[in-house]
């Protein structure tokens, strides 16, 4: 049997339907925010199966389960989605209920549709980011690049859209094992992280001549606060453009 989920059902509504499946289709600030790692997360813990994908126009999510698990679903949706995520339009369509799918999964992105999705926001570093930032014994101690499912570089990385790490600046950055186990495992707070980098393969600070000769042998945040010192001009690279610094006195 198929019926339709409303977000009004009512408990005996729920209970008396075995399983459903709805397509969700998501508008709004939907990419580059945690949106895809969410549904997945969620989806596990509530034990559904289904998928998700980003397309050109938004978010596309089939979720299936016992119609209680989904109500909690879309309410999660609606209540609690990624801190960085805004949902501008939500349309839920009921579907067949398929029996040739197990667990849920996250779709190679569709660029089909015409694009109709904003491009994500940079976010600053997140408590847990900073946490990690300043500890000695993690192993992004004072990594300058560091970020995660919910935070850092969105706008300024991406060249084209859907929002992947192909379609960023770090497609040159080939993911360590380390990384690439976070990047993989739903319980991970880097879990589908695009930008996800880390001493060992991320970007490097780099202190450059005004010529753009690249300045070798000296540790680039050390040197620049020598030179700072010194009474030089710097012009620090930050996301999204430069700042001037120089020792105002
Ligand atoms: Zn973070
Ligand atoms: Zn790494």
């Amino acid at each position: 049997m198929n019926a339709l989920l409303q977000p009004d059902a009512t408990e005996a509504d729920a209970a008396s339907v075995a399983e459903l499946r709805l397509h969700l289709h998501l508008r709004g600030a939907v990419q580059g925010v945690g949106f895809r790692p969410w549904c997945a997360q969620q989806a596990l813990a509530l034990g559904l199966n289904g998928w998700v994908r980003n397309d050109a126009a938004g978010l596309q999510c089939e979720v299936q389960g016992p119609a209680a698990a989904l109500r909690v679903f879309t309410q999660r949706l609606r209540q609690s989605p990624p801190p960085l995520a805004r949902i501008d339009a939500l349309q839920q369509t009921p579907q067949t209920v398929r029996s040739d799918e197990a667990g849920f999964r996250i779709l190679a992105s569709d660029a089909g549709a015409a694009l109709a999705t904003g491009l994500p926001a940079d976010a600053a570093p997140c408590a847990d980011c900073l946490d990690e930032l300043f500890d000695p014994a993690d192993r992004r101690h004072r990594y300058a690049f560091i970020n995660c499912t919910h935070c850092g570089p969105r706008f300024t990385i991406t060249q084209r859209l859907p929002y992947d790490r192909p379609n960023t600046s770090l497609a040159g950055f080939p993911l360590c094992p380390a990384c690439a186990r976070e990047y993989r495992d739903p319980s991970d707070r880097r879990f589908h992280a695009q930008p996800v980098a880390c001493p060992a393969c991320g970007p490097q600070l780099a202190l450059w001549q005004p010529d753009g000769t690249p300045i070798a042998g000296v540790d680039p945040l050390a040197e620049a606060a020598r030179r700072l010192a010194a009474g030089q001009i710097l012009a620090v690279k930050g996301v999204g453009g430069y700042h001037l610094v120089c020792d105002a006195r």
